[in-house]
């Protein structure tokens, strides 16, 4: 079995973009997906902008701009109860970067685009294929999938697992996913309505003290993402008079609105106990699980591509030794538990946490003091990249 040989397990967001890259780094790649289609679920919508220099040089980032919303309004924290609204505006980065603007694209569109990359450069994604089973040996993986005309056994040097939140690779391997998981749910809702007209833009963090929200334009034409969350002990029964109710005590009785499509989530901050078994490794919600406040579910995921980027064809080609991967999955953990976890756990607490007016003021003092000054607002947009991984390849073992 040839060592360049790659199958990647999941065709979401994550598994799509590990596959264009590992193929762009000339190895041999094969998407297996239990679903039929992609996902098109509201889920992710953002992509910060330290990321699209990335994006671009995979070749997808023109693509994404004429299909999503460029950002160029920045930060927005609303900090209601105390009539505020601390905001940078990419402009003050104008000349740092060579995207200083978030790009907003639904995932399941930004899979779709994907897909019809990897399409022209002849990677097979092979729908309706769910992995059951596992085997390695010294040279390769044996993969058991499931189809709809019955069980087959597809082998390869290695395996992606990047099948989402109940990742069955991860249980192939035996990896645990420790961690904990919050007694709310959020309920992501797509809306049509005029918010442009109630003071947003196109992203909002949104502290009220009991409508809190993030709020995102998802396309420039009046298509809305509104997140907010829940008890996670309510029936999902009665969700959709629950998501008016909400939208109507923030906007008011007569707002007028479409609701177009929603979806409620349990959320967990999780770390798998291994990232890395012999010749499998785990990327994206297979590997980690966080709350989305800030949007670092899906960035970390693109993150962890992006290092896996660098350390798989190297080990794959006998360039560097199998030990880098291990590198790779230290490092990659570091990232969730140190960066992800915690500021997507103290952003979900101060958006959400109904604090009292004292503590919010103190809790985004930090915000308040840097978006006062143009240097300030450059520090706080300069700094979004905290979730990448320096090179691997280059770090003492
Ligand atoms: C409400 C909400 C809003 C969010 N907003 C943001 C945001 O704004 N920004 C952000 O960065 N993140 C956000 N996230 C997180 C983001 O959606 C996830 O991090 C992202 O979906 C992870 O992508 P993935 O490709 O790893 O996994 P998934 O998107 O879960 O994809 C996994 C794929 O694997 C397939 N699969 C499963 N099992 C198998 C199997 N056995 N064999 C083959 N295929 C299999 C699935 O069908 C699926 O297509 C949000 C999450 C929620 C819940």
């Amino acid at each position: 079995m040839a060592d360049d040989t790659v199958i990647v397990a999941g065709a979401g967001p994550v598994g799509v973009m590990a596959a264009l890259a590992l193929a762009k780094q000339g190895l041999k790649v094969t998407v297996v997906e239990a679903d039929p289609v992609p996902n098109m679920s509201p889920r992710a919508v953002v992509y910060l902008h330290p990321l699209l220099p990335d994006l671009d040089r995979l070749g997808i980032l023109e693509d994404m701009k004429e299909r999503g919303h460029l950002d160029r309004e920045g930060f927005n924290l609303h900090v209601v109860a105390l009539g505020e609204v601390l905001s940078a505006p990419f402009e003050v980065i104008d000349g740092d970067t060579p995207t200083p603007y978030n790009l907003h694209l639904g995932q399941g569109e930004f899979t779709t685009l994907v897909a019809e990359h990897l399409a022209r450069l002849g990677v097979e994604i092979r729908w309706g294929t769910r992995v059951s089973g596992l085997e390695q040996d010294a040279d390769g993986v044996t993969v058991t999938v499931e189809t709809a005309d019955g069980t087959e056994r597809l082998r390869a040097g290695w395996l992606v697992g990047a099948d989402g939140g109940r990742s069955t690779v991860r249980e192939l391997i035996g990896a645990s996913l420790d961690g904990f998981t919050w007694d709310e749910r959020f309920v992501a809702t797509n809306l049509r309505a005029d918010l442009r007209s109630r003071g947003f833009r196109s992203s909002n963090l949104y502290i009220h003290p009991t409508h809190a929200c993030v709020i995102a334009d998802i396309d420039g034409e009046g298509l809305w993402r509104c997140t907010f969350q829940e008890s996670d002990s309510l029936p999902e029964e009665g969700i959709v008079e629950r998501i008016e109710e909400f939208y109507r005590g923030l906007w008011g009785p007569d707002f007028e609105f479409e609701l177009v499509d929603y979806r409620p989530y349990r959320m967990h901050q999780r770390l798998a106990s291994k990232l890395r078994d012999g010749r499998v490794v785990l990327i994206g919600d297979a590997a980690h699980l966080t709350n989305p406040t800030g949007g670092l579910g899906l960035t970390t995921g693109l993150y962890d591509v992006l290092a896996l980027e660098e350390v798989l064809p190297a080990v794959a080609r006998g360039e560097v030794d199998e030990g880098y991967l291990d590198l790779w999955a230290a490092e990659r953990s570091r990232v969730f538990s140190e960066v992800s976890s915690p500021i997507a756990s103290g952003l979900k607490r101060v958006v959400y946490g109904n604090i009292d007016v004292d503590e919010l003021r103190e809790a985004t003092q930090y915000q308040r003091t840097l978006t006062a000054t143009r240097e300030g607002q450059r520090e706080m947009l300069l700094s979004l990249d905290s979730v990448r991984s320096p090179s691997i390849l280059a770090m003492e073992r």
